[in-house]
C-alpha cells in the first residue's frame, strides 16, 4: 500500500478531540463518537470519503491499545466500509496506518486509521479533487450523505 502523507498545520491541537461531549459535530467533520471509537471525515482527502478512524481515548501507539478498543476500531472499519460502498460505490479501498512522524503521520499523538475509497482511474482525477475551492463543497455534501448512517450505528449500540 502507498503511503498516505497527512497534512497537520504546525501547532495544530489534537484534531480526534473535536466534539468531545458529542456523538456528532459538523465544523469538525466528527461523524461519530462512542466511549470507544470515532470517526472523521479527513480535511484533506485523497478521496473522496476518506475517513480517519481513532480511539476515543488520545493514544498514540498501537501498543497502547486495549484489546477492546482495539476490536472497537477493528469492527468500525467494516462499518465504514459498508457504509461507503452503500453511498460511494468505490471499486476498492485502501485501509492502514502510519505510525510515526517518519511513516507520514500527520498526528502522532492520536492513532488513527485511513478508510480511503478507490475508484477505476481515480488517481487521474485526483488533482482535480485536491483543487483549492472544490474540497468544502465535497466534504460537507459528504458529511450530510454519511452522517445518518453512523448515527444509526451509534442508536443501533443503544437499543
Ligand atoms: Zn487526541
Amino acid at each position: 500500500m502507498a503511503y498516505i502523507r497527512e497534512k497537520n498545520p504546525a501547532g495544530q491541537a489534537c484534531i480526534f478531540e473535536t466534539g468531545k461531549d458529542t456523538t456528532h459535530e459538523k465544523k469538525g467533520l466528527l461523524l461519530y463518537r462512542d466511549d470507544l471509537v470515532l470517526v472523521l471525515l479527513n480535511r484533506f482527502p485523497y478521496t473522496n470519503g476518506h475517513l480517519l478512524l481513532a480511539p476515543s481515548r488520545h493514544v498514540g501507539d498501537i501498543s497502547a491499545l486495549s484489546p477492546v478498543e482495539g476490536g472497537a476500531l477493528f469492527a468500525m472499519i467494516r462499518e465504514s466500509v459498508v457504509i461507503l460502498r452503500r453511498h460511494k460505490k468505490p471499486d476498492g479501498f485502501n485501509i492502514g496506518l502510519n505510525l510515526g512522524q517518519v511513516a507520514g503521520a500527520g498526528h502522532p499523538e492520536h492513532l488513527h486509521i485511513h478508510v480511503v475509497p478507490r475508484w477505476d482511474g481515480d488517481h487521474n482525477f485526483m488533482p482535480v479533487i485536491a483543487g483549492i475551492g472544490t474540497i468544502p463543497e465535497h466534504i460537507d455534501n459528504t458529511f450530510d450523505q454519511l452522517l445518518p448512517d453512523f448515527q444509526e450505528l451509534l442508536a443501533g449500540k443503544n437499543n
